[in-house]
């Protein structure tokens, strides 16, 4: 079956010449400056109708099928920074699915809509600092109070932490209940008694910003809960996979990218008396991570068409995720290895991907949360 028709392609054309022409050239600038400016950025991506490919057209959705999301991540992959497609990931898969599927019509007015367009900027806010792979754990809480939310808490490491306009957040509506007492609720942040207590210095994906958030006492009105009081896990649960799938295609982007440029290096640098890509070692190890790479490709690509297909993708999306976290510490550690001293250098391009990589296998889930998913799917419980 061909996956991608000729519109398809199109569109990896448009989303190939938006990170060439949109992203690419500044993306030395943003990582020193450790942000980007998501409102410019994103209005721009925005208008191409980047933003929200699968969304219902009634809010500014491109109303499309799955692979265009696939293309998405694919082409966003191979950027030169992981750090902007990340923060783009965040608003068109992280923070935004479920406020697409669940919200009320005039809360995806209110904010879905604008932030299809890229006008407002978005961020998915759960980890706190004593609560991450242990989602169930985290404490920040909505006190109802009349027709308004009164939260109280903390979140840490939210991607586009200091430039959100919004933020989807999971909170405890019901201290007493656990997983059934969580509720996912759109927070403007402007709000008194919300607060960016600091931004984050990071290993890598330096040009996305990331924050401490702190909320003191800030009132949202009951409306802007998404779905049913109590159904925040489970909503959160279901919107994790689509973060999930998103970063894996994106990954699959990067890490093509990689072997390309990684295999042109080799051809042109010399060593023992020819270049160094006729070694038989290097040859056998770049074509056994192609294999890796074509299976993970497989992986995800059979995920996808479980999505297209309506079917619940949970066994193979979380495969494809943990596949992906380990996958590109590899590739990126024998691309580094293999441009010798100057890929070690900071103007090289192994530098960042290396460090960029890393977080693959901890964000949006750890490997070991992964595993803990796949025990339960590959029935090894005991
Ligand atoms: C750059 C960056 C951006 C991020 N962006 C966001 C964001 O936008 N929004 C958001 O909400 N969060 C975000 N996160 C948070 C991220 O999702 C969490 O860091 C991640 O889920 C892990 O949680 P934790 O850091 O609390 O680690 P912990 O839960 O403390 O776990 C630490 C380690 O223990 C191991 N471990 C955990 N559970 C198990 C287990 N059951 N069995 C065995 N080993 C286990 C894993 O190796 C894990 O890495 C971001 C993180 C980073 C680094």
């Amino acid at each position: 079956m061909a996956r991608f028709t000729a519109e398809h392609q199109l569109f990896r054309q448009t989303v190939r010449e938006f990170v060439e022409k949109e992203i690419n050239p500044y993306a030395d600038e943003w990582e020193a400056a450790g942000t980007f400016p998501a409102h410019e950025l994103f209005r721009k991506a925005g208008s191409l109708g980047l933003l929200g490919v699968e969304y219902d057209p009634a809010y500014g959705g491109g109303g499309a099928d799955h692979w265009y999301t696939v293309v998405l991540g694919e082409e966003l992959g191979r950027a030169d920074c992981g750090g902007v497609p990340m923060a783009i990931n965040v608003q068109t898969d992280m923070a935004t699915p479920a406020l697409a599927k669940h919200g009320s019509h005039e809360l995806k007015k209110a904010y879905l809509e604008p932030a299809l367009r890229g006008e407002l900027v978005a961020s998915i806010a759960v980890t706190e600092p004593d609560a991450g792979s242990d989602v169930a754990s985290i404490k920040t809480t909505a006190r109802r109070d009349g027709d308004e939310y009164v939260i109280s808490g903390s979140k840490i490491y939210i991607t586009n932490g200091t430039q959100a306009d919004f933020l989807t957040l999971l909170a405890r509506t019901s201290p007493e209940a656990g997983y059934r007492g969580m509720s996912l609720i759109i927070v403007p942040t402007d709000r008194p008694g919300f607060r960016v207590a600091r931004k984050l210095r990071k290993l890598g994906n330096h040009s996305s910003d990331t924050a401490e958030l702190v909320f003191d006492d800030v009132r949202v009105p009951v409306t802007n809960r998404i779905g049913e009081e109590g159904q925040g896990f489970y909503l959160q649960m279901e919107q994790f996979q689509k973060e999930r799938l998103i970063a894996v295609y994106t990954a699959l982007g990067g890490l093509q990218r990689a072997m390309e440029r990684t295999a042109a290096y080799l051809r042109e640098r010399k060593a023992f008396g020819g270049p160094l890509l006729g070694m038989q070692y290097i040859q056998y190890t770049l074509a056994e991570l192609q294999v890796e790479i074509e299976s993970l490709r497989q992986l995800a690509y059979a995920a996808a068409e479980g999505v297209v297909a309506g079917e619940n993708v949970t066994r193979l999306a979380t495969m494809a995720k943990f596949k992906a976290g380990r996958l590109v510490r590899r590739v990126a550690d024998t691309c580094l290895q293999f441009h010798g001293g100057a890929g070690y250098m900071e103007e090289m391009w192994t530098s960042r991907y290396f460090r960029d990589s890393r977080l693959l296998g901890i964000g949006g889930g750890a490997d070991e949360v992964m595993l803990r998913v796949l025990v339960k799917t590959e029935g090894l419980e005991v």
